[in-house]
This record gives structure tokens, C-alpha cells and sequence, in this order.
């Protein structure tokens, strides 16, 4: 199996990925030896924040968030008092 172990931590491994244009928080990796047969993800993602991307979407605005959370820029435009739209993680 291709994957790191548990123990390894993600945002210190040299065998996780930096984007250059990306947050500072994101890690990405790719194991090698990725059975897709058998199920095992063709990469894995990392939130340093543990917020992680929860689809293809808010992966896509992390990727380009090099200046910082896009979770949290989202909501200092929000008025006070507004409801939160994170309902995935809703204490942001
Ligand atoms: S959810 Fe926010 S903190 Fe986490 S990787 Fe994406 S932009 Fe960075």
C-alpha cells in the first residue's frame, strides 16, 4: 500500500504537496502504487486548518486561496448577525 501512515504529519512531510497559487494550509498527495480496484483514493487532501474541501468545488477555491482561507474571507463579508451557510462546519 501507497499510502503514508498515520503518524506522518502533512504538513511537514516532504511527500505532501504544496500548490504555489494555493492556501498555505493545503497538502496534497499521491501515493504511488494506488490500487483504484480496490477501492484506495487516487490522492489524498489535507487541511492544516481541518477544514478540509468538502467537494470538487471547495477544492477548486483552495487551490487558488494563496492568500488564506476562503472559509474565512467569506464570512468577514457576511453582515452581523448573518447566518452561517458553512453547514458542514458551521463554527466558522
Ligand atoms: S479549507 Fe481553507 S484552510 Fe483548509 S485548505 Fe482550503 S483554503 Fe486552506
Amino acid at each position: 500500500m501507497g499510502f503514508d501512515s498515520l503518524r506522518t504529519d502533512p504538513m511537514k512531510s516532504i511527500n505532501w504537496h504544496i500548490h504555489r497559487n494555493g492556501c498555505p494550509h493545503y497538502r496534497e498527495h499521491w501515493p504511488k502504487g494506488t490500487d483504484l480496484e480496490a477501492g484506495e483514493p487516487l490522492y489524498q487532501v489535507f487541511c492544516g486548518m481541518n477544514t478540509p474541501p468538502a467537494s470538487t468545488e471547495e477544492q477548486s477555491r483552495c487551490l487558488t486561496a494563496k492568500n488564506g482561507c476562503w472559509r474565512y474571507a467569506r464570512r468577514s463579508q457576511k453582515q452581523p448577525g448573518a447566518e452561517c451557510e458553512d453547514a458542514v462546519f458551521p463554527n466558522l
